[in-house]
């Protein structure tokens, strides 16, 4: 019996939904539908400072407005907590994640203190000063009740998993490099989960076969990847779009004050024609080819 594709669309609801989130909700969707499977929508409100309610309305309204249907109930990152900490929870009984106690600005003067800073895709890496913890003054201050996130520590998971990679539609087989973000935050002091833990667990616990996401979120995958590992999860395979950019070469985002869809839809745009627009711009390759 054939395998039978699921996808998703997995928006924050911190902004209204701009082009570039037209783009990958439309590919997510046609990567699915045109094999005769399923797309899902997921919301990503585990932050409870940025996310706002009217947002996820504003969500719904848009993918409806392109006409773009979602499979069954849209699920809540904000409800699956409990699932999220069961997976912290046994990465913590492995010994893999350590509690982190710096501030940001105790991070930064580091980093400025020392002469060569290593850095990853998204700026400086952690230094690895609550690494360097001994377990008694770790248990110390969890049990005082100081505030605190969970780390991995990156050097020990990899030694545990070995060599991994992903099937990339674009790009093919990809080594995972996860140690190239160091130590990754996996729950935040504010917030009991972080982006990467509560993505892969999700991924997994909604059987989703076909992770359709911007260029932007590659980097991400090798992390995802090793939790996958880590946590015994199946790996999905990863379709990294390339990014929808303006006149100026500058890329859609909601921060670089480009329109949003609700002010296309306000201003009479067509939406029919938007959505052929898009579909043309970077067509899906035959079947099969991603
Ligand atoms: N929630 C993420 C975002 O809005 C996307 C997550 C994903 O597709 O993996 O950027």
């Amino acid at each position: 019996m054939p395998e039978s594709v699921i996808s998703r669309f997995a928006p924050s609801p911190t902004g209204r939904l701009h082009l570039g989130h037209a783009f990958s909700a439309l590919r997510a969707h046609d990567v699915a539908r045109t094999r005769g499977g399923r797309f899902l929508l997921r919301i990503e409100d585990i932050d409870p400072t940025r996310c706002r309610p009217d947002h996820v309305t504003g969500i719904f309204e848009d993918l409806r407005w392109l006409g773009i249907e979602w499979d069954g109930e849209p699920v809540f990152q904000s409800r699956r907590l409990p699932l999220y900490a069961g997976a912290l929870d046994r990465l913590k009984a492995a010994g893999l994640v350590y509690p982190c106690f710096c501030t940001r600005a105790r991070i930064a003067a580091e980093i400025a203190a020392s002469a060569a800073a290593p850095h990853g895709p998204d700026g400086a890496l952690y230094p690895g000063t609550c690494r360097r913890l001994a377990e008694a003054e770790r248990a110390a201050r969890v049990a005082a009740g100081e505030a605190h996130g969970w780390r991995l520590d990156v050097a020990r998971a990899t030694a545990t998993t070995g060599p991994l990679s992903w099937q990339d539609a674009a790009a093919g087989e990809i080594v995972a490099t996860p140690e190239i973000h160091g130590d990754v935050v996996l729950a935040r002091k504010d917030a009991p989960t972080s982006y990467h833990l509560a993505v892969t667990v999700d991924d997994a616990a909604q059987g989703v076969t076909d992770v359709v996401r911007g260029h932007d979120l590659f980097a991400a995958t090798h992390v995802h990847r090793l939790l996958q590992a880590l946590l015994a999860l199946p790996t999905p395979r990863y379709h990294h779009h390339p990014l929808l950019l303006d006149e100026r070469g500058e890329r859609l985002a909601k921060r670089a004050g480009s329109p949003t869809l609700a002010s296309m839809r306000a201003e009479g745009v067509d939406a029919a024609e938007l959505v052929r627009g898009l579909r043309s711009r970077f067509p899906l390759p035959a079947k099969g080819g991603e």
